[in-house]
């Protein structure tokens, strides 16, 4: 909790950009206009705040960006903001500027950073933004449901084709650390196999087994959703190939899933978490996480929050096994 009042508050878009961030800009600005704040603008995330790239922000700065992907702010990665000294430096430029407050929107990286600049005594608030959703103390972040329909056009147009041809088609989705894209798509799209990071799996049991028990039974395409950080595409591609005989081809989604218009789900999200956000600022609650829990929209203890976990389990994703 800060003893200052806060007058002055930051907004940041950091990490990953995800779409709909430029709905949560723009609710945080206007709603914390309404509420009486000076708006401010940090660009491209902690690098920005430390290199002093802060603007001031109107109703009309943010006007025609809630259904534009990306994040005007920009984002970037700072090495620098990770020590101490960095942290140190932004509380600095924090004073220059006459910021009393930083909202940061961004990933579970971008939390810790926060977290960090709570423990020197600077008000923040955490809004999640990134389309892999792993922020362990929400269900729900900013950007997940798009990058989801994004992947899922793109998947269902890949099957029309691997149907046609009586293909295999291995399908990169993303996901380095955390498989919830590569699930819920996988579902979505009727996957025969899903390959998340978080659950080992056997190539024959798990993958040859269950394309050729779908031949068996008188399937023409067979779609393998694979995220990131569960395996190299082509070399699974080519062994699957070499083992069942079927012709078996590989995409890569990548970054087409990080942009695009935002769904009405996440511009939802996006505005009714920027409005919370102001509500804790009002009330001088700092030291905050804006989460969805249960379907509601709640702030919590950073320090709480961020030792929060949550990971998908082999019990969930075997659940798509039950489809076929
Ligand atoms: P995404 O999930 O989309 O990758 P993210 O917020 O997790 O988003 P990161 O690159 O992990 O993305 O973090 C963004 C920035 O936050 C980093 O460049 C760094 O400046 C800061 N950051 C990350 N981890 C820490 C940490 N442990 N302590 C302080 N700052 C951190």
């Amino acid at each position: 909790m800060s003893e200052k009042k806060i007058k002055k508050i930051g907004i940041l878009t950091s990490g990953g950009d995800a779409p709909g961030m430029n709905a949560a800009i723009r609710a945080l600005v206007r709603a914390g206009i309404h509420a009486g704040f000076e708006m401010y603008g940090v660009k491209r995330g902690y690098k920005g705040l430390l290199e002093g790239e802060i603007i001031p922000l109107g109703t009309r700065d943010v006007s025609e960006i809630l259904h534009r992907g990306g994040t005007i702010l920009m984002t970037a990665r700072s090495k620098e903001f990770v020590d101490k000294s960095g942290q140190e430096k932004a509380k600095e430029i924090m004073k220059v500027y006459e910021l009393d407050a930083l909202v940061v929107i961004g990933g579970d990286g971008s939390f810790r950073g926060a977290y960090e600049l709570s423990k020197l005594g600077i008000p923040v608030i955490g809004i999640p933004g990134t389309i892999d959703n792993d922020v362990s103390c929400t269900d729900y972040c900013i950007g997940y449901d798009t990058a989801m329909n994004t992947a899922l056009e793109a998947i269902d147009r890949i099957r029309d084709t691997a149907s046609s041809h009586e293909r295999c088609s291995v399908v990169e989705v993303m996901g380095r650390d955390a498989g919830y894209i590569a699930l819920n798509v996988g579902m979505a799209c009727g996957a025969e196999v899903i390959l998340i990071p978080e659950v080992k799996y056997n190539l024959e049991k798990d993958v040859y087994k269950v394309i050729l028990e779908g031949r068996n039974v008188g399937k023409h395409h067979y779609i393998v959703i694979v995220a990131e950080g569960a395996g190299d595409v082509q070399e699974i591609a080519e062994k699957i190939e070499t083992f069942t005989g079927i012709e078996t081809r590989t995409t890569v989604l990548g970054y087409v899933q990080r942009g695009g218009s935002p769904t009405v789900k996440d511009r939802l999200a996006a505005s009714q978490m920027g409005i919370k956000a102001i509500e804790c600022l009002e009330k001088g609650k700092t030291g905050r996480l804006i989460v969805e829990q249960g379907g509601e929209i709640k702030d919590i203890d950073i320090k709480k929050g961020m030792a929060m976990k949550k990971q998908i389990t082999a019990e969930e994703l075997s659940e798509n096994l039950k489809l076929f």
